[in-house]
């Protein structure tokens, strides 16, 4: 699949409902940050590295469209966003020009017609395009958008719990605060009509996956429980989890789920096969092409 789905549009229909890849930007990290406890000769034999050993991740943003309703337009995920400086563009690898925002108005998708907007959780490599600055203020992204986020996620986004400093970050909350905008949730709850919440906490305690159902297919948005098709593995977790044993339960529970009902994942930072499906592989889950 060519990365710039703006130019190469993938949408997939789930049965009334049709959900469409928007590339929200890319970004590098630490690939031995991004593998966690995995030795670099088993993850370096399939993942390549530049020269500063980071390793090239997507940040792949859903956009959902019902068929008969017209007027309800849903994000899911925002991206990185476009508010940084020279020296976190060289850290992160960031080209600034290139987030969500462009990537939809090249879609010719207005923002102002978005009526929601689905984060897995906060961190601001997801929520960053949440917001940007207009006239020298910062203002949300989707100004007519609720903005749907479990309570325990933006607890911890305004408390900055967590160990790496600075990827909660006020310039992508307080816009939406000033808006009313949030929509917090508790748990497993129907978000919207056809959109659900999975619980995976693991990666954030407030994390959770994205559940689409259509009346043919279910589609999972991964969010971080797992990040590239590269992190399936049982042992497979980011050094960037705070709970990595849960996040090891959600993420059998995710693919488990998908599996039984041979649901689609969509993968939140797969650079190179973000739609897949997946099957049982003796006492845990392998992943396999997606027939769509
Ligand atoms: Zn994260």
């Amino acid at each position: 699949m060519d990365l710039d789905v703006n130019e190469n549009k993938r949408s997939i229909d789930l049965g009334g409902c049709t959900v469409t890849l928007v590339h929200g930007g890319s970004l590098r990290l630490d690939g031995g940050a991004m593998f966690g406890i995995i030795p670099k000769p088993l993850w370096g034999r399939s993942t390549a590295t530049d020269e500063q050993n980071r390793i090239e991740l997507a940040c792949n943003c859903l956009l959902v469209e019902w068929q008969r309703e017209t007027d309800r337009r849903v994000i899911v995920e925002t991206g990185h966003g476009d508010k940084y400086g020279e020296k976190e563009q060289k850290i992160f690898g960031i080209d600034p020009s290139h987030w969500l925002l462009p990537a939809l108005e090249a879609l010719r998708v207005d923002p102002r017609t978005i009526t929601d907007v689905v984060l897995t959780h906060l961190h601001f490599d997801h929520a960053g395009g949440l917001t940007h600055e207009r006239d020298g203020r910062l203002v949300p992204t989707f100004p007519q958008a609720r903005v749907h986020v479990q309570r325990r996620e933006l607890e911890d986004a305004r408390a900055g719990f967590g160990i790496m400093s600075g990827t909660y970050r006020d310039e992508n909350l307080s816009p939406i605060d000033s808006a009313g905008g949030w929509q917090v949730h508790d748990g497993e709850v129907e978000i919207l009509d056809g959109i659900r919440s999975l619980s995976t906490p693991g990666h954030t305690r407030g994390h959770h996956s994205i559940i689409i159902e259509g009346a043919d297919r279910g589609l999972i948005y991964t969010g971080d429980v797992m990040p590239t098709r590269r992190h399936v593995g049982r042992a497979y977790n980011m050094g960037y989890d705070l709970f990595p044993l849960d996040n090891r339960d959600s993420k059998a529970k995710m693919l488990g789920l998908a599996a039984r009902r041979d649901w689609l994942l969509a993968i939140d930072h797969e650079p190179e096969v973000p739609i897949v499906r997946v099957g049982k592989e003796k006492d845990w889950y392998e992943l396999l092409d997606s027939d769509v």
